[in-house]
Protein backbone atom coordinates (compact mmCIF):
# COMPACT_ATOMS: atom_id res chain seq x y z
CA UNK A 1 0.00 0.00 0.00
CA UNK A 2 3.27 2.25 0.26
CA UNK A 3 3.15 5.27 -2.11
CA UNK A 4 6.22 6.04 -4.11
CA UNK A 5 8.54 8.85 -3.09
CA UNK A 6 6.54 11.06 -6.16
CA UNK A 7 3.36 10.89 -5.51
CA UNK A 8 4.22 11.58 -2.18
CA UNK A 9 6.21 14.97 -3.15
CA UNK A 10 2.80 15.34 -5.12
CA UNK A 11 0.72 15.64 -2.34
CA UNK A 12 3.59 17.23 -0.12
CA UNK A 13 3.25 19.90 -3.03
CA UNK A 14 -0.56 19.96 -3.32
CA UNK A 15 -0.59 20.39 0.51
CA UNK A 16 2.16 23.56 0.54
CA UNK A 17 4.65 21.34 2.01
CA UNK A 18 7.29 21.43 -0.03
CA UNK A 19 6.84 25.34 -0.73
CA UNK A 20 8.09 25.55 3.03
CA UNK A 21 11.57 23.67 3.05
CA UNK A 22 12.10 22.96 -0.52
CA UNK A 23 12.14 19.97 -2.70
CA UNK A 24 15.75 18.34 -0.97
CA UNK A 25 14.51 18.09 2.07
CA UNK A 26 11.08 17.04 1.57
CA UNK A 27 12.38 14.23 -0.59
CA UNK A 28 14.74 13.48 2.43
CA UNK A 29 11.68 13.54 4.78
CA UNK A 30 9.86 11.37 2.23
CA UNK A 31 12.58 8.90 2.33
CA UNK A 32 13.04 8.57 5.74
CA UNK A 33 9.15 8.29 6.44
CA UNK A 34 8.54 5.56 3.92
CA UNK A 35 12.13 3.41 5.62
CA UNK A 36 10.20 3.82 9.02
CA UNK A 37 6.61 2.74 7.22
CA UNK A 38 8.25 -0.09 5.46
CA UNK A 39 10.60 -1.22 8.88
CA UNK A 40 6.89 -1.22 10.42
CA UNK A 41 5.52 -3.46 8.02
CA UNK A 42 8.28 -5.73 8.29
CA UNK A 43 8.90 -5.86 11.39
CA UNK A 44 6.37 -4.43 13.65
CA UNK A 45 4.68 -6.56 16.09
CA UNK A 46 0.96 -7.21 14.91
CA UNK A 47 -0.43 -4.57 16.99
CA UNK A 48 1.72 -1.82 15.28
CA UNK A 49 0.45 -2.99 11.89
CA UNK A 50 -2.99 -3.30 12.83
CA UNK A 51 -2.65 0.49 14.06
CA UNK A 52 -1.97 2.10 10.55
CA UNK A 53 -4.31 2.65 8.19
CA UNK A 54 -5.87 -0.30 6.47
CA UNK A 55 -6.60 1.32 2.79
CA UNK A 56 -3.71 2.99 0.32
CA UNK A 57 -5.42 6.06 0.34
CA UNK A 58 -5.93 6.29 3.98
CA UNK A 59 -2.30 5.14 4.36
CA UNK A 60 -0.86 8.41 2.07
CA UNK A 61 -3.35 10.74 4.02
CA UNK A 62 -1.38 9.11 7.25
CA UNK A 63 1.82 9.66 5.47
CA UNK A 64 1.57 13.42 4.47
CA UNK A 65 0.25 14.34 7.97
CA UNK A 66 3.94 12.65 9.53
CA UNK A 67 5.25 14.86 6.67
CA UNK A 68 3.80 17.87 8.36
CA UNK A 69 5.15 17.17 11.72
CA UNK A 70 8.08 16.47 10.28
CA UNK A 71 8.53 20.20 8.49
CA UNK A 72 7.07 21.62 11.46
CA UNK A 73 9.90 20.06 13.34
CA UNK A 74 12.23 21.18 10.88
CA UNK A 75 11.59 24.65 10.98
CA UNK A 76 11.11 24.75 14.64
CA UNK A 77 14.95 23.12 14.84
CA UNK A 78 16.64 26.53 13.96
CA UNK A 79 17.74 29.42 16.16
CA UNK A 80 13.93 30.99 17.11
CA UNK A 81 12.20 33.42 19.84
CA UNK A 82 11.65 31.98 23.27
CA UNK A 83 10.17 33.00 26.62
CA UNK A 84 12.47 32.17 28.79
CA UNK A 85 10.63 31.54 32.59
CA UNK A 86 13.29 29.81 33.97
CA UNK A 87 14.29 32.78 36.24
CA UNK A 88 17.80 32.23 35.05
CA UNK A 89 19.38 35.79 33.51
CA UNK A 90 21.87 35.04 31.96
CA UNK A 91 21.09 31.35 30.34
CA UNK A 92 23.51 31.00 28.01
CA UNK A 93 21.65 27.48 26.47
CA UNK A 94 19.42 30.82 25.67
CA UNK A 95 21.84 33.23 24.30
CA UNK A 96 22.85 34.80 27.41
CA UNK A 97 21.95 38.93 27.90
CA UNK A 98 18.63 39.27 26.01
CA UNK A 99 19.34 43.23 24.00
CA UNK A 100 17.89 46.68 24.94
CA UNK A 101 15.64 47.99 22.64
CA UNK A 102 17.64 50.44 21.37
CA UNK A 103 20.46 47.28 20.64
CA UNK A 104 17.91 45.66 19.12
CA UNK A 105 17.28 48.46 16.64
CA UNK A 106 20.68 49.41 16.18
CA UNK A 107 21.49 45.57 14.75
CA UNK A 108 18.10 45.60 12.57
CA UNK A 109 19.12 49.34 11.00
CA UNK A 110 22.67 48.54 10.80
CA UNK A 111 22.21 45.50 8.26
CA UNK A 112 21.92 47.46 5.22
CA UNK A 113 24.80 49.77 4.63
CA UNK A 114 26.51 51.66 7.98
CA UNK A 115 29.33 53.56 8.70
CA UNK A 116 31.22 50.69 10.22
CA UNK A 117 34.37 51.48 8.74
CA UNK A 118 33.51 54.87 7.24
CA UNK A 119 33.88 58.91 8.88
CA UNK A 120 31.24 60.81 7.96
CA UNK A 121 32.85 64.19 9.11
CA UNK A 122 35.79 63.25 6.82
CA UNK A 123 34.29 61.54 4.14
CA UNK A 124 36.22 58.64 4.25
CA UNK A 125 37.62 55.37 5.44
CA UNK A 126 37.33 55.52 9.42
CA UNK A 127 38.70 52.94 12.36
CA UNK A 128 36.21 50.01 12.42
CA UNK A 129 34.08 50.29 15.73
CA UNK A 130 36.10 53.71 17.04
CA UNK A 131 33.01 54.61 18.93
CA UNK A 132 32.31 51.19 21.08
CA UNK A 133 36.77 51.37 21.87
CA UNK A 134 35.88 55.11 23.14
CA UNK A 135 32.82 54.46 25.24
CA UNK A 136 35.15 51.15 27.04
CA UNK A 137 37.86 53.57 27.81
CA UNK A 138 35.66 55.94 29.65
CA UNK A 139 33.39 53.62 31.28
CA UNK A 140 36.36 51.49 32.80
CA UNK A 141 39.04 54.31 32.74
CA UNK A 142 41.46 51.94 30.24
CA UNK A 143 43.48 53.97 28.04
CA UNK A 144 42.89 51.67 25.39
CA UNK A 145 40.50 49.18 24.25
CA UNK A 146 39.55 46.06 21.64
CA UNK A 147 36.57 44.21 21.10
CA UNK A 148 37.02 40.59 19.45
CA UNK A 149 34.18 37.80 19.04
CA UNK A 150 33.95 36.66 22.66
CA UNK A 151 36.39 36.58 26.19
CA UNK A 152 37.68 33.19 25.16
CA UNK A 153 38.82 35.05 22.21
CA UNK A 154 40.56 37.33 23.89
CA UNK A 155 42.16 34.98 26.55
CA UNK A 156 43.91 33.23 24.01
CA UNK A 157 44.76 36.17 21.38
CA UNK A 158 46.46 37.32 24.81
CA UNK A 159 47.94 34.71 25.60
CA UNK A 160 49.39 33.62 22.30
CA UNK A 161 50.68 36.96 21.69
CA UNK A 162 52.42 38.08 24.86
CA UNK A 163 53.32 34.55 26.00
CA UNK A 164 54.08 31.86 23.55
CA UNK A 165 56.92 29.78 24.34
CA UNK A 166 57.13 31.72 27.77
CA UNK A 167 56.01 30.97 31.35
CA UNK A 168 52.66 32.36 32.55
CA UNK A 169 52.43 31.74 36.58
CA UNK A 170 49.28 31.48 37.59
CA UNK A 171 47.20 30.19 41.07
CA UNK A 172 46.23 26.80 41.46
CA UNK A 173 42.93 28.05 42.97
CA UNK A 174 42.36 29.45 39.50
CA UNK A 175 42.90 26.48 37.33
CA UNK A 176 39.18 26.76 36.47
CA UNK A 177 37.02 25.37 33.97
CA UNK A 178 34.44 27.65 33.02
CA UNK A 179 32.08 25.97 30.84
CA UNK A 180 31.87 24.56 27.09
CA UNK A 181 35.39 23.48 27.10
CA UNK A 182 36.94 26.63 28.21
CA UNK A 183 39.55 25.23 30.70
CA UNK A 184 42.53 27.68 31.76
CA UNK A 185 45.37 25.07 31.39
CA UNK A 186 44.14 23.77 27.97
CA UNK A 187 43.18 27.64 26.68
CA UNK A 188 46.84 27.93 28.00
CA UNK A 189 48.48 24.69 26.41
CA UNK A 190 46.60 26.06 22.74
CA UNK A 191 48.35 29.16 23.18
CA UNK A 192 51.45 28.25 23.18
CA UNK A 193 52.25 29.35 26.48
CA UNK A 194 53.92 27.02 29.28
CA UNK A 195 51.96 27.09 32.82
CA UNK A 196 53.65 27.94 35.75
CA UNK A 197 51.22 27.04 38.48
CA UNK A 198 51.84 28.10 42.01
CA UNK A 199 50.49 27.85 45.55
CA UNK A 200 47.50 26.07 46.68
CA UNK A 201 43.66 24.88 45.69
CA UNK A 202 42.65 27.25 48.52
CA UNK A 203 45.51 29.74 49.75
CA UNK A 204 48.35 31.37 47.03
CA UNK A 205 50.33 33.86 48.35
CA UNK A 206 52.30 37.00 46.94
CA UNK A 207 55.48 35.32 48.24
CA UNK A 208 54.27 32.17 45.63
CA UNK A 209 54.04 34.13 42.66
CA UNK A 210 57.33 35.97 43.39
CA UNK A 211 59.60 32.72 43.71
CA UNK A 212 58.00 31.59 40.46
CA UNK A 213 59.33 34.29 38.31
CA UNK A 214 62.16 34.19 36.14
CA UNK A 215 63.55 34.98 32.93
CA UNK A 216 61.23 32.92 31.15
CA UNK A 217 58.60 34.39 32.67
CA UNK A 218 56.13 36.63 30.63
CA UNK A 219 53.21 36.88 32.33
CA UNK A 220 50.95 37.15 35.51
CA UNK A 221 47.38 35.81 34.62
CA UNK A 222 44.59 36.09 37.40
CA UNK A 223 41.67 34.26 36.34
CA UNK A 224 37.99 35.29 37.65
CA UNK A 225 36.74 31.77 38.90
CA UNK A 226 33.06 32.50 37.45
CA UNK A 227 30.87 29.64 38.56
CA UNK A 228 33.06 28.31 41.14
CA UNK A 229 34.16 29.61 44.60
CA UNK A 230 36.33 28.24 47.35
CA UNK A 231 35.23 29.63 50.66
CA UNK A 232 36.50 29.57 54.20
CA UNK A 233 40.20 29.15 54.48
CA UNK A 234 41.12 30.84 51.41
CA UNK A 235 43.70 33.67 50.52
CA UNK A 236 44.88 35.23 47.02
CA UNK A 237 46.78 38.44 46.83
CA UNK A 238 45.13 41.54 46.24
CA UNK A 239 45.04 42.75 42.29
CA UNK A 240 47.06 45.86 43.27
CA UNK A 241 49.97 43.52 45.44
CA UNK A 242 50.07 41.46 41.38
CA UNK A 243 49.97 44.11 39.38
CA UNK A 244 52.88 45.71 41.46
CA UNK A 245 54.85 42.42 41.35
CA UNK A 246 54.72 42.24 37.57
CA UNK A 247 55.66 45.73 36.72
CA UNK A 248 58.74 45.67 39.08
CA UNK A 249 59.87 42.32 36.99
CA UNK A 250 59.04 43.93 33.99
CA UNK A 251 55.91 41.12 33.20
CA UNK A 252 52.81 41.52 31.97
CA UNK A 253 50.12 41.27 34.25
CA UNK A 254 46.30 40.12 32.83
CA UNK A 255 43.63 39.57 34.31
CA UNK A 256 40.98 37.35 32.59
CA UNK A 257 37.47 39.18 34.39
CA UNK A 258 34.89 36.73 32.65
CA UNK A 259 31.57 38.47 33.71
CA UNK A 260 32.91 41.06 35.29
CA UNK A 261 30.70 44.30 35.81
CA UNK A 262 31.05 47.88 34.53
CA UNK A 263 28.73 49.20 37.59
CA UNK A 264 28.61 47.49 41.08
CA UNK A 265 25.74 45.44 41.66
CA UNK A 266 25.94 44.27 44.79
CA UNK A 267 22.51 45.51 45.59
CA UNK A 268 20.90 43.35 43.52
CA UNK A 269 22.74 40.25 44.71
CA UNK A 270 25.48 39.94 42.50
CA UNK A 271 28.31 39.05 44.58
CA UNK A 272 31.74 38.73 44.31
CA UNK A 273 32.27 40.20 40.61
CA UNK A 274 35.35 42.79 39.86
CA UNK A 275 34.00 46.12 38.52
CA UNK A 276 36.34 46.18 35.30
CA UNK A 277 36.94 50.04 36.32
CA UNK A 278 38.39 48.78 39.62
CA UNK A 279 40.79 46.14 37.74
CA UNK A 280 42.39 48.66 35.70
CA UNK A 281 42.85 51.30 38.68
CA UNK A 282 45.04 48.77 40.58
CA UNK A 283 47.33 48.29 37.76
CA UNK A 284 46.04 45.79 35.40
CA UNK A 285 48.10 46.12 32.08
CA UNK A 286 45.40 43.91 30.20
CA UNK A 287 41.48 42.54 31.32
CA UNK A 288 39.01 41.20 29.15
CA UNK A 289 35.35 40.52 29.97
CA UNK A 290 32.55 38.61 28.15
CA UNK A 291 29.90 41.54 26.04
CA UNK A 292 27.01 39.08 26.89
CA UNK A 293 27.19 38.58 30.26
CA UNK A 294 26.56 40.85 33.09
CA UNK A 295 27.23 43.62 30.72
CA UNK A 296 24.18 42.77 29.04
CA UNK A 297 25.09 43.40 25.86
CA UNK A 298 25.93 41.64 22.40
CA UNK A 299 28.29 38.33 22.52
CA UNK A 300 31.52 40.11 21.96
CA UNK A 301 35.38 39.51 24.19
CA UNK A 302 36.63 42.96 25.01
CA UNK A 303 39.78 43.67 25.80
CA UNK A 304 41.05 47.08 27.68
CA UNK A 305 44.50 48.16 29.05
CA UNK A 306 47.30 49.48 28.39
CA UNK A 307 47.81 51.36 25.47
CA UNK A 308 51.51 49.62 24.30
CA UNK A 309 49.80 46.31 24.54
CA UNK A 310 46.56 46.66 23.60
CA UNK A 311 48.29 48.71 20.42
CA UNK A 312 50.57 45.41 19.67
CA UNK A 313 47.16 43.34 19.83
CA UNK A 314 45.29 45.87 17.40
CA UNK A 315 48.26 45.23 15.18
CA UNK A 316 48.48 41.50 14.72
CA UNK A 317 47.66 39.77 11.54
CA UNK A 318 45.29 37.21 13.96
CA UNK A 319 43.32 39.99 14.77
CA UNK A 320 41.74 40.74 11.49
CA UNK A 321 40.31 36.80 12.16
CA UNK A 322 38.58 37.89 15.58
CA UNK A 323 36.83 40.83 14.91
CA UNK A 324 33.20 42.06 15.26
CA UNK A 325 31.09 42.60 12.77
CA UNK A 326 28.89 45.51 12.17
CA UNK A 327 25.41 44.53 14.15
CA UNK A 328 27.50 43.44 16.66
CA UNK A 329 29.67 46.54 17.23
CA UNK A 330 25.77 48.98 16.46
CA UNK A 331 24.47 46.44 19.45
CA UNK A 332 27.35 47.08 21.89
CA UNK A 333 27.87 51.20 21.28
CA UNK A 334 23.79 51.53 21.99
CA UNK A 335 24.14 49.05 24.99
CA UNK A 336 27.66 50.96 26.50
CA UNK A 337 25.54 54.56 25.80
CA UNK A 338 22.77 53.51 28.41
CA UNK A 339 26.01 52.86 31.17
CA UNK A 340 27.49 56.78 30.02
CA UNK A 341 23.49 58.37 30.35
CA UNK A 342 23.08 56.37 33.63
CA UNK A 343 19.78 54.46 32.28
CA UNK A 344 21.47 51.25 32.64
CA UNK A 345 19.03 49.69 34.82
CA UNK A 346 16.20 51.15 33.22
CA UNK A 347 16.84 49.98 29.51
CA UNK A 348 19.51 47.10 30.16
CA UNK A 349 17.11 43.70 30.50
CA UNK A 350 19.63 41.91 32.65
CA UNK A 351 19.93 44.60 34.98
CA UNK A 352 16.12 45.49 35.15
CA UNK A 353 15.52 41.88 35.63
CA UNK A 354 18.04 41.87 38.65
CA UNK A 355 16.76 44.91 40.15
CA UNK A 356 12.67 43.73 40.05
CA UNK A 357 11.67 43.83 43.33
CA UNK A 358 10.11 40.89 44.78
CA UNK A 359 6.86 42.62 45.22
CA UNK A 360 6.63 43.69 41.78
CA UNK A 361 6.95 40.18 40.23
CA UNK A 362 4.95 38.48 43.04
CA UNK A 363 2.33 41.03 41.23
CA UNK A 364 2.85 39.95 37.84
CA UNK A 365 2.59 36.52 39.00
CA UNK A 366 -0.37 36.46 40.30
CA UNK A 367 -2.10 38.73 37.55
CA UNK A 368 -0.74 35.97 35.33
CA UNK A 369 -1.98 32.97 37.59
CA UNK A 370 -5.51 34.32 37.48
CA UNK A 371 -4.97 34.59 33.54
CA UNK A 372 -4.04 31.00 33.40
CA UNK A 373 -7.17 30.02 35.95
CA UNK A 374 -9.87 32.21 33.78
CA UNK A 375 -8.31 30.34 30.64
CA UNK A 376 -9.20 26.98 32.48
CA UNK A 377 -12.73 26.72 33.04
CA UNK A 378 -13.88 23.64 35.05
CA UNK A 379 -10.49 21.86 34.45
CA UNK A 380 -10.30 19.24 36.83
CA UNK A 381 -7.11 18.18 38.46
CA UNK A 382 -5.18 21.04 37.52
CA UNK A 383 -3.45 22.98 40.36
CA UNK A 384 -1.90 26.37 39.88
CA UNK A 385 -0.23 28.08 42.94
CA UNK A 386 2.37 30.92 44.05
CA UNK A 387 5.27 29.56 45.40
CA UNK A 388 8.48 31.52 46.78
CA UNK A 389 11.44 30.60 45.01
CA UNK A 390 14.81 31.91 44.27
CA UNK A 391 16.02 33.18 40.62
CA UNK A 392 19.87 32.82 39.70
CA UNK A 393 22.71 35.26 37.83
CA UNK A 394 23.42 32.92 35.96
CA UNK A 395 26.76 32.99 33.10
CA UNK A 396 29.14 31.91 35.17
CA UNK A 397 28.37 34.55 37.51
CA UNK A 398 28.11 35.18 41.21
CA UNK A 399 27.41 31.41 41.93
CA UNK A 400 25.45 31.00 44.85
CA UNK A 401 23.80 34.04 45.47
CA UNK A 402 20.29 33.82 45.17
CA UNK A 403 17.54 36.17 44.26
CA UNK A 404 13.98 35.95 46.13
CA UNK A 405 11.14 35.58 43.66
CA UNK A 406 7.79 34.23 43.22
CA UNK A 407 7.20 31.33 40.95
CA UNK A 408 3.83 29.95 39.32
CA UNK A 409 3.74 26.40 39.99
CA UNK A 410 1.86 24.26 37.35
CA UNK A 411 0.64 20.53 38.56
CA UNK A 412 -1.91 18.01 37.09
CA UNK A 413 -3.18 15.66 38.67
CA UNK A 414 -3.07 13.50 35.55
CA UNK A 415 -0.31 15.23 33.90
CA UNK A 416 2.89 14.78 35.16
CA UNK A 417 5.26 17.83 35.51
CA UNK A 418 7.53 16.04 32.46
CA UNK A 419 4.61 16.62 29.81
CA UNK A 420 3.31 19.66 31.02
CA UNK A 421 6.91 21.01 30.21
CA UNK A 422 7.01 19.67 26.90
CA UNK A 423 3.90 21.31 25.97
CA UNK A 424 5.54 24.63 27.18
CA UNK A 425 8.31 24.20 24.93
CA UNK A 426 5.94 23.31 22.08
CA UNK A 427 4.01 26.17 22.13
CA UNK A 428 4.10 29.03 20.35
CA UNK A 429 6.23 31.36 21.04
CA UNK A 430 8.20 28.20 23.27
CA UNK A 431 8.04 28.89 27.31
CA UNK A 432 11.00 26.99 28.90
CA UNK A 433 10.41 26.39 32.06
CA UNK A 434 11.89 24.00 34.95
CA UNK A 435 10.56 21.27 37.13
CA UNK A 436 11.04 21.09 41.13
CA UNK A 437 9.22 18.91 43.06
CA UNK A 438 7.06 17.39 40.38
CA UNK A 439 5.80 21.04 39.73
CA UNK A 440 6.55 22.78 36.26
CA UNK A 441 7.90 26.13 37.70
CA UNK A 442 7.33 29.92 35.55
CA UNK A 443 9.56 32.57 37.03
CA UNK A 444 8.65 35.81 35.33
CA UNK A 445 12.02 37.57 36.71
CA UNK A 446 13.39 36.60 33.46
CA UNK A 447 10.12 37.32 31.17
CA UNK A 448 9.70 41.29 29.73
CA UNK A 449 6.77 42.85 30.98
CA UNK A 450 5.74 43.29 27.83
CA UNK A 451 5.64 39.71 27.37
CA UNK A 452 2.98 38.69 29.96
CA UNK A 453 0.01 38.35 28.22
CA UNK A 454 1.79 36.69 25.22
CA UNK A 455 3.08 34.37 27.97
CA UNK A 456 -0.41 33.56 29.85
CA UNK A 457 -1.71 33.03 26.71
CA UNK A 458 0.63 30.49 25.40
CA UNK A 459 0.85 28.86 28.26
CA UNK A 460 -3.22 28.59 28.83
CA UNK A 461 -3.37 27.16 25.48
CA UNK A 462 -0.73 24.10 25.93
CA UNK A 463 -2.51 23.25 29.29
CA UNK A 464 -5.74 23.11 27.31
CA UNK A 465 -4.37 20.65 24.40
CA UNK A 466 -2.97 18.82 27.49
C1 LIG B 1 32.61 33.31 30.58
C2 LIG B 1 34.07 33.37 30.77
C3 LIG B 1 34.93 33.23 29.68
C4 LIG B 1 34.42 32.93 28.29
O1 LIG B 1 33.73 34.02 27.81
P1 LIG B 1 32.92 33.92 26.42
O2 LIG B 1 32.52 35.32 26.17
O3 LIG B 1 31.81 32.97 26.66
O4 LIG B 1 33.88 33.41 25.41
C5 LIG B 1 36.29 33.31 29.90
N1 LIG B 1 36.78 33.51 31.12
C6 LIG B 1 35.97 33.67 32.19
C7 LIG B 1 36.60 33.90 33.53
C8 LIG B 1 34.59 33.60 32.05
O5 LIG B 1 33.79 33.76 33.10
Amino acid sequence: MLPSVDELLRAADDAGLMARIGRGQTTELIRELLAEARSTATSGSSAEVLARPLTRDSYRQFLVEGLREAVERRLRSGVHRVINATGVIIHTNLGRAPLSESARKAMVEVAGYSTIEYDLESGSRGKRGIQAIELIKGLTGAEDALVVNNCAAAALFILSVFARGREVIVSRGELVEIGGDFRIPDVLERSGAILREVGTTNRTHLRDYESAVSDSTAMILKVHPSNYRITGFAKTPETTELAQLSAANGLIFYEDAGSGALVDLSEYGVAGEPVIRDVIAAGADLVSFSGDKLLGGPQAGIIAGKTKYVQILAKDPFFRALRVDKSITAALERTLESYMTETNLRELPVHRMLSQSADEIARRSARIAERLLDTQPGATGLMIELLENESAVGGGASPGSAIRTTVIAISHSASGAGEIERALRRASPPVIARIEDGKVLLDVRTVSEVEDDELAEAVGNALVAL
